[in-house]
């Protein structure tokens, strides 16, 4: 397994012998100092994407907020995550090639929620009750406010009125409800700054129960993690000073704390980030590129340092259950879903016919999934294990260029034709996004203007986590593409490296945490270069397929290279080592 030069071009964990002392840490050795039942690890998160507990997000935010919770609760560690519960969700139709977007009404009651009981918070104008629910799991639980008007995610702009009540619901509303249920934070944990409001909370209550003002600034910085996951501070929405008079102020306490807030403001503008840096001192980017590049500035001026914590999946919930436990016969992973000390020393007993066999497993189980998920000509798919397939399921955002492969389309279809390939493409757009509405329409009808990709190029709607699991596991090659700089990690790559597809890719977010020599890289000085090259790696993709030698070879490679930083666990214990160092 050595390249080239006889390196090993695998990502080492940077305490990667020590797990057993942090298999004892989570033992209760250590950490049970800082993090116990009564005082656990919080995570706040504005967006959660956890469909079997009747909460659907919107992307890779909810994603990992989901996918941090369970791996907690299978490390043991105790752990709270604090969301909303929207009580309508949203999901994206294509009908005769046109984009519907429908609102679905949840019942929490129907995913295991049980109702706690109501906390209040205030507005300038009244109160607002919110309900308060909560799911139990092992060590963890998911604590929820919600209300029936508490509307969907991400409804509205972003600088908006219901914006900034859904946050302070989650914030102040949710910091209540820690404390109804007799938890108090060991940690806050911020998935991005939209969660503010819970260190707000947090600040607000020390303060005003006879803690030093300063100290409790001191306090509450020691204890709070933000997680950036954007890369521009500057295309954050604000809020002006009015707004939060009606929504913010009247949630404090202690005037100290509003005075301080309100010396935040410049020019009666705020923006969340700017105190949300000033009111955590741990701050962390999801891959090493994003936390390297980020461009933050705290109101003193300075840029500002965050610690790059890759982001993970959870190995688990995203493989083919069977592919997993193979994962940990063989010894790759551990009971944790962490890569094992000799991880490197077990791949080669991965073979080209086991690689084979999951594959087929995979398409049977996209297969299934694909039973109720029609195309755009609503065609029911279904693949036979010789199949070749192609995806691209993401978000389908502009910097993700879903549209560039097919730039050129004489040459997409010699190199699908001769194998009889499929290219399958499943992708939301942003609601209110007419220019990618804009270009999913000129795509659907360039493929309608030619036989061959006419039926061969699919398009599923309504893009969840159901399609991003069966794709995954079912498909031979996937490709992410976004444009150098602008991807902040991506997990949907993640579960393909798991899954034993090919994956072709331009390096960028935690792609970029290896070395480019660790899958099928797109690179180029321009655009044009780079849909070459991503256009002889469909090729060579298709003839790696071909031979076992290669196939064996490449998904080694990727494994070698990605397993360390895929893994949800790892992720866990880079949190837990960066907020209690040794
Ligand atoms: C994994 C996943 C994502 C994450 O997408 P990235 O573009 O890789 O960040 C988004 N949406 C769904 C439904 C997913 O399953």
């Amino acid at each position: 397994m050595n390249d080239e030069d006889g390196q090993y071009f695998y990502h080492p964990l940077e305490n990667i012998e020590e797990t057993d002392i942090f298999y004892e840490a989570i033992g209760r050795e250590h950490l049970t100092k800082s993090i116990t039942s009564e005082r656990p690890y919080t995570y706040w998160t504005i967006e959660l994407y956890d469909q079997r507990d009747g909460i659907r997000g919107g992307g890779g935010l909810g994603v990992l907020a989901a996918d941090t919770r369970r791996v907690a609760d299978q490390m043991s560690v105790p752990f709270v995550l604090i969301t909303p519960f929207y009580p309508s969700e949203s999901h994206q139709l294509l009908r005769d090639r046109t984009i519907y977007d429908k609102q679905i009404k949840v019942d929490y009651k129907k995913f295991g929620f049980k109702h706690i009981d109501k906390v209040t918070i205030k507005t300038r104008s009244g109160l607002c009750n919110l309900d308060v629910i909560e799911k139990r799991f092992n060590t963890t639980r998911i604590l929820s406010v919600t209300e029936p008007n508490f509307g969907e995610l991400y409804s509205n702009t972003s600088g908006s009125d219901h914006r900034l009540y859904q946050e302070v619901s989650l914030g102040f509303g949710g910091y209540a409800a820690l404390k109804l249920v007799g938890l108090k934070p060991a940690i806050i944990h911020l998935n991005e700054v939209a969660t503010f409001f819970a260190a707000l909370a947090r600040l607000d209550e020390l303060a005003s129960n006879g803690m030093d003002f300063y100290e409790a600034v001191v306090y509450t910085r020691k204890h709070t993690l933000y997680t950036n996951h954007t890369l521009v501070q500057a295309a954050e929405a604000e809020f002006s000073y009015s707004q939060f008079e009606e929504f913010v102020f009247p949630n404090l306490k202690s005037l100290a704390v509003k005075k301080w807030l309100s010396d935040k403001f410049v020019n009666e503008k705020i923006r969340l980030s700017s105190v949300t840096i000033e009111i955590a001192e741990l701050r962390s980017g999801v891959s090493k590129l994003h936390a390297r590049v980020a461009n933050y500035h705290d109101i003193a001026g300075s840029k500002v340092k965050f610690k790059a914590i890759t982001n993970g999946i959870d190995l688990k919930n995203w493989m083919l259950p069977n592919l997993y436990n193979y994962y940990q016969e063989i010894g790759l992973i551990d009971q944790y879903g962490l890569p094992s000390k000799n991880y490197v020393d077990v791949l080669p007993s991965i073979d080209a016919d086991a690689i084979k066999k999951f594959k087929k497993d995979g398409r049977n189980s996209l297969n299934s999934i694909l039973k109720n998920r029609p195309d755009q000509n609503n065609n029911i798919l279904r693949f036979n294990t010789n199949d070749y397939i192609f995806d691209f399921k993401r978000r389908f955002a502009d910097y993700k260029r879903p549209d560039l492969p097919f730039t050129d389309i004489t040459r997409l279809k010699n190199i699908l034709e001769p194998r009889g390939a499929h290219y399958i493409i499943a992708g939301r757009v942003h609601t209110g996004d007419q220019n990618m509405l804009h270009k999913l329409y000129a795509l659907l009808s360039k493929i309608d203007q030619d036989d061959y990709l006419r039926t061969h190029v699919h398009y599923l709607s309504d893009y969840d986590e159901e399609l991003a699991y069966g794709l995954s596991c079912g498909s031979n090659t996937s490709i992410n593409i976004p444009i150098v700089g602008l991807e902040a990690c991506g997990t949907s790559w993640m579960k393909d490296v798991a899954n034993f597809d090919i994956l072709i890719s331009t390096h960028d977010g935690g792609v970029a945490d290896a070395s480019i020599n660790s899958y099928l890289n797109v690179s180029g000085n321009d655009e044009s270069e780079e849909l070459d090259m991503l256009y002889q790696r469909m090729e060579e993709s298709i003839s790696i397929w071909e031979n076992d030698y290669d196939l064996e070879y490449t998904i080694k490679t990727q494994l070698k290279n990605f397993l360390p930083i895929i893994s949800g666990a790892r992720m866990m214990k880079d949190y837990l080592d960066y907020l209690f160092p040794k």
